[in-house]
């Protein structure tokens, strides 16, 4: 009999691990069990549906679409037998399996406010986390005038602007002293502030919220100043906790997530876990890239390709997705004992803030913040963990001092094989033109040979250039 794997989630990292054990073959039942009722979509795409730059159609995902597998949609795990080895379904199923994977994801935190703890929320007052959200969000914001987002993270910045451009009035309330302190130093923070003020975003900042009362009519925010406001819509936006209630029941080790080593194995080696609800290594990550290199491990050894396959983390590299504000956070900027090397650079007025630290002579953090000319090269340098210009001053002023951008867009020709061109995939340089030899003459046709900018799709310009240079180079010689 076939080997029968069992996939729960149908999200991001459970589609893409269907879409991985499909594109080996063999012989083996694929079953994907999800909870939301569509097919799967890119939630990362999520923010820009949002701002009404792309449509719902924008947001599927491509890669399963039902192809080779089982796919039951509107379909909940409801419980895990280990020793039968079945799951139990909230249609009355039970599924065997020989191997299972969790890929449960997180859900969003509904902060413990009174006003926000019966067991629905009340009308206008909406998370921002599945596609379902977003239709709730954009369907009260139909009407509306004024818009509260609570929690000033990446992702309530991004429903905030996407909001403001729908040409909403918008205020984001956060209880800590300064924006995106996961990313941010309070300088850079401040930029920030002022540069969402030009785009019609106000901010409350180091006031936290009290109580929420909301009707059909609007909602009301209380804060612990005193303060209230008004709105007609409220978009919670306070963080994510793991989905990790199906794992722990069934007993297995869970902390913050499900317990998983370098093979996403967890503590029952026949049930992996992968994506939001895994914690490898002391981490869950939250994000897509480590989500879809994890899928990948589980592929390969679930269909023998590399029975070794281990998950090794890349440091993560944070952009927000929001139109007229360009910012890239990654690493440590503040070093956690001030060692290293520090470059500031400050001009608040034009919306620009640079941090860079450098330790040794590698570059272990950064925010880069409105008009950085070097933003591609740095993310290179972190990425790929090389020495910095000795002529420190290429790294805030860019090409203007002769460092070569690694803004593949800009100068093709000179970027290295190795470079990253797109972090959520972790697909280099080199690969577009390796796909491109093979026969992809197109961009849409290098997309889907190698998936760079099917994630967050920021490097989508970046393949574009790439295709076209090697249009104009590649019938005489590709310069590496
Ligand atoms: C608006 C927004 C913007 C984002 N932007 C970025 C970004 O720019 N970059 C980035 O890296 N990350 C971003 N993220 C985070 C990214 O979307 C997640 O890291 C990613 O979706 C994780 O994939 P996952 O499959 O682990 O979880 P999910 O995508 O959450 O999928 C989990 C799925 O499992 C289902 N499920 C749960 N329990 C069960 C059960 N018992 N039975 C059946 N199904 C179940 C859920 O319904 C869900 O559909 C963003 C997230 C949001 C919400």
């Amino acid at each position: 009999m076939s080997e029968q794997v069992v996939i729960v989630g149908n999200g991001m990292a459970g589609a893409r691990l269907a879409g991985e054990l499909h594109a080996r073959g063999g012989d083996r039942k694929v079953t994907v069990l999800g909870t939301e009722p569509h097919r799967a979509y890119n939630r990362i795409m999520l923010s820009t549906l949002l701002a009404g730059k792309i449509g719902e159609p924008d947001v599927e995902l491509a890669e399963v679409a039902g192809q080779g597998v089982d796919l039951r949609s509107g379909v909940t795990a409801t419980a895990i037998d280990r020793a039968a080895r079945t799951v139990a379904t909230d249609d009355g199923d039970r599924i065997a399996y020989d191997h299972l994977v969790l890929a449960t994801g997180s859900r969003a935190v509904v902060p413990p406010l009174p006003g926000l703890d019966g067991p629905e929320l009340p009308p206008r007052v909406v998370p921002f986390r599945t596609l379902d959200d977003c239709r709730r969000i954009l369907a009260v914001a139909e009407g509306a005038r004024r818009v509260l987002v609570l929690g000033g993270g990446l992702l309530g910045l991004e429903a905030a602007r996407g909001l403001a451009a729908r040409g909403l009035e918008v205020a984001v309330v956060h209880p800590v002293p300064y924006l995106m302190e996961r990313q941010l130093d309070p300088a850079g923070a401040a930029v920030l502030a002022g540069t969402l003020a030009g785009l019609g975003v106000t901010t409350h900042l180091a006031v936290a919220a009290t109580a929420v009362a909301a009707d059909a009519d609007g909602v009301r925010l209380d804060l612990a100043d005193g303060r209230s406001l008004h709105a007609d819509l409220l978009v919670l936006s306070c963080g994510v906790r793991p989905d990790t209630a199906l794992a722990a029941a069934a007993g297995l080790a869970v902390e913050r997530g499900v317990l998983v080593d370098d093979r996403m194995r967890t503590s029952d080696r026949r049930v992996s876990a992968i994506g939001d609800c895994a914690q490898h290594d002391g981490t869950v990550t939250g994000l897509v890239a480590p989500a879809w290199a994890q899928a990948r491990v589980v592929a390969q050894v679930l269909t023998g390709e590399d029975p070794l396959a281990r998950y090794r983390p890349r440091p993560p590299v944070t952009r927000l997705k929001a139109t007229g504000i360009d910012l890239a956070a990654m690493g440590d900027p503040g070093g956690t004992d001030g060692a290293g090397e520090e470059l500031t650079f400050a001009d608040p007025a034009r919306g620009t803030y640079a941090r860079l630290r450098i330790t040794g002579d590698r570059l272990t953090g950064a925010i880069l913040l409105g008009d950085n000319p070097a933003v591609g090269t740095v993310i290179q340098l972190f990425d790929r963990g090389q020495p910095v210009p000795s002529d420190r001053r290429a790294l805030l002023l860019g090409r203007a001092l002769g460092v070569t951008p690694a803004e593949p867009a800009a100068t093709p020709a000179l970027m290295p094989d190795a470079a990253t061109v797109c972090q959520c995939n972790n697909v280099s340089k080199g690969a577009l033109v390796t796909c491109w030899r093979s026969g992809a003459r197109t961009v849409d046709a290098v997309v889907a040979g190698t998936r760079a900018g099917t994630g967050c799709g920021s490097c989508r310009d970046a393949v574009a250039g790439i295709v076209g240079w090697l249009s104009e180079v590649d019938s005489v010689e590709v310069t590496r």
